[in-house]
């Protein structure tokens, strides 16, 4: 469980909980890690995963994004004797890793293919030297020629899966070159694995655990909450406009605004320049050293917001995230959550907002059902129970945005755990802050909308039957003679989004379906005849307006970082941060994360052991960098104005 309060501790006791007893073993480790991470107090389940770890065990630990799971690997990787090799879906992933490691004085090394052949040399000569405790690699490099057999013979003594639901085809990242790994626990048996993952539901789980042929494996799930995360769900209307409200709250931070097709998000990211917004475009279809600029100006800081498509973000690990903006609803509540999961890594207080529209499900499907048909004709291996349960998955992602139930507890539920309410709410979504409010007269409503559907023969689309509702003067609305319908302008006092909010709502909740192959046609479901009838109750909730709209101001960074923080000697650190980045070529968030610069801004540490306390600094970050933030904290301090 992400247990904050434990984490806050800038105390330099290398403290860990629940060991009662002194051990001299694990206190050796744990003040290993103090020293190596500037990390003085385990998580729970970290040290439940790191004893299984150093016990030989083979594991598989799901925590949530920004969980610490990377921890649990790297330090008994530098504990044990020998090798421990990392496999990693995406070259970005461990370069990140590496640097970050090498920055803590960490042995790392990385093998890729993007290295030129000098540097893989070096690579390979370092292992066999025994210089190496950590070695990141892809799964299909793993398993080349003879590799697996020589890493055994060097000493290897652990194997890290990290993304681990990769390899199990019930997950919704599934990648073919994972499969492949499936045997090296029948080519070691002495060696164990261990599996990470941020996203698994239980199902996916045992997927993992049987696929890696793990050995009686200790299991353990921690609680999938992001307290820091805040969930919206708006209905999409003027979606750069809707954008820009979010980016505004967090001006100058970074963010990412997911979309699913490549025009919307050349568009946006057009848009949001134009607005004055440092921003880029990422999708599959720009070529590989675009896309590599647009990922490093963003880890750099040179950028703060990235407009994408999926494709981006499995290899972002930039900490500070502010918002995660989806243009649309994604497939699953699983992707959801691991899109969102790039927000707030580094615990501090995150928005993801997600903009739908009750098309969205519709379009979804028959995208998924065309790809399948396509698959099938040209004979490629599809399985139809493959395609429902995608298609079920996109039922709960659906589920999820029109149900006006506390986002977080739907997200944990989801993944299989309990949810227990907090007095007044989470605090941290539209349903609990009270920004989401039922109408009044909901069924009379309701009942309005569903009957001008079935006046207008369930024929139309929403655009028609919204203007149809409003008593508005179309050509199709004269070519129907539809302003002869008792339901014309029934709801003429009600504004156009709000009405398509509510059938968007009505579809949500299935009382109206959508089909048609040219445009989407509305018609009733059963429940939706039952409502229109009086014999069944629904509730209908307010779209928020243009104007008059309760309006988030801006959020301080007093309100992101906690109290005591100087916010302006916080952005001087920022700015030393990406200096110091930028003549180390690593990006600023490997040099601290902002929970560490928020620590300082608020300490203020005076001395280099006051430094090396902090939460975040080891010893050789402390060495590192010490002398240039202690000199630009002192140098605040003694600016006239400042406390
Ligand atoms: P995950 O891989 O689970 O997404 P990471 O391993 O990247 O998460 O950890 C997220 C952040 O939390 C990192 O900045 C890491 O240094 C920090 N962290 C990990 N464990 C602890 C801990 N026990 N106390 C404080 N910070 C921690
Ligand atoms: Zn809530």
């Amino acid at each position: 469980m992400l247990d904050d309060a434990t984490d806050t501790e800038t105390g330099a006791e290398p403290a860990s909980e629940g060991t009662g007893g002194r051990e001299p073993a694990w206190d050796g480790f744990v003040s290993l890690i103090s020293r190596t991470f500037g990390i003085h107090r385990l998580r729970p389940l970290q040290e439940e995963a790191m004893r299984a770890n150093l016990a030989g065990r083979d594991l598989v630990l799901v925590l949530p994004t920004g969980g610490g799971k990377s921890l649990c690997y790297q330090a008994p990787a530098l504990y044990r004797a020998g090798l421990t090799v990392v496999v990693s879906p995406l070259i970005s992933l461990m370069k990140d890793q590496v640097d970050g490691l090498l920055q803590n004085g960490v042995r790392a090394a990385m093998l890729a293919s993007v290295q030129d052949s000098g540097e893989r040399q070096d690579v390979h000569r370092a292992l066999e030297a025994g210089e190496l405790d950590l070695l990141f690699v892809a799964p299909e490099r793993l398993m080349m020629d003879g590799f697996f057999e020589r890493l055994l013979a060097l000493g290897l003594s652990g194997i890290a899966v990290d993304e681990a639901h990769c390899i199990s085809h019930w997950g919704h990242d599934f990648r073919p070159e994972y499969r492949q790994i499936g045997d090296l626990k029948r080519r070691a048996p002495h060696v164990p694995i261990h599996a990470f993952t941020a996203t698994a539901t239980e199902r996916v789980c045992a997927d993992v655990a049987q696929l890696l042929s793990m050995d009686d494996p200790v299991v353990l799930i921690g609680h999938c909450d992001r307290p820091n995360l805040t969930y919206r769900v708006q209905p999409r209307r003027e979606l750069t406009r809707q954008v820009l409200e979010v980016i505004e709250r967090h001006p100058g931070r970074a963010g990412i605004v997911y979309c699913i097709s490549r025009r919307e998000v050349e568009r946006i990211a057009q848009e949001l320049r134009t607005a004055g917004v440092k921003s880029s475009a990422y999708h599959a279809g720009l070529g590989g050293h675009v896309r590599k600029r647009v990922q490093d100006d963003f880890l750099n800081e040179e950028i703060d917001v990235v407009v994408a498509t999926v494709a981006f973000g499995m290899g972002i690990d930039r900490t500070d995230v502010r918002f995660v903006i989806h243009a649309a609803m994604p497939k699953g509540v699983e992707q959801y959550s691991q899109e969102t999961g790039r927000a707030g890594r580094d615990g501090l207080p995150s928005e993801c907002v997600l903009f739908h529209s009750g098309t969205d499900y519709f379009s979804w499907k028959s995208m998924l059902e065309r790809g399948h048909e396509e698959a099938r004709a040209e004979g490629k291996a599809t399985s139809q129970d493959v395609l429902d349960a995608t298609i079920e998955r996109l039922g709960q992602m659906m589920n999820y945005t029109s149900r006006f139930v506390c986002r977080h507890k739907q997200l944990v539920e989801y993944f299989g755990q309990t949810w227990t309410a907090k007095t007044g709410g989470c605090g941290a979504c539209d349903v609990c802050l009270g920004e989401i409010r039922a109408i009044e007269d909901s069924l009379v409503t309701a009942q309005k909308i569903l009957s001008a559907v079935v006046r207008c023969d369930q024929r139309y689309g929403s655009a028609h039957v919204t203007a149809v509702l409003r008593g508005a003067d179309t050509a199709a609305i004269r070519r129907a003679g539809h302003q002869e319908l008792t339901t014309y302008g029934i709801l003429k006092n009600a504004s156009m989004a709000a009405v398509r909010g509510w059938i968007d709502q009505l579809v949500g909740q299935e009382h109206l379906r959508v089909s048609g192959d040219r445009y989407p046609i509305l018609y009733l479901s059963q429940s939706g005849v039952e409502v229109m009838r009086g014999e069944r109750d629904v509730t209908l909730f307010a779209v928020p307006e243009r104007k008059g709209a309760k309006k988030r101001g801006r959020t301080t960074a007093h309100e992101d970082l906690g109290e005591d923080v100087d916010e302006q000697l916080f952005e001087s650190l920022r700015e030393l941060r990406r200096e110091l980045a930028r003549e180390r070529g690593v990006p600023p968030y490997l040099i601290f994360n902002d929970k560490t610069l928020a620590g300082l801004a608020a300490a203020k540490p005076k001395t280099p052991a006051e430094f090396l306390a902090m939460r975040g600094v080891g010893e050789k970050k402390a060495a590192d960098l010490g002398p240039a933030f202690l000199e630009r904290i002192a140098n605040h301090r003694s600016e006239p104005g400042s406390v």
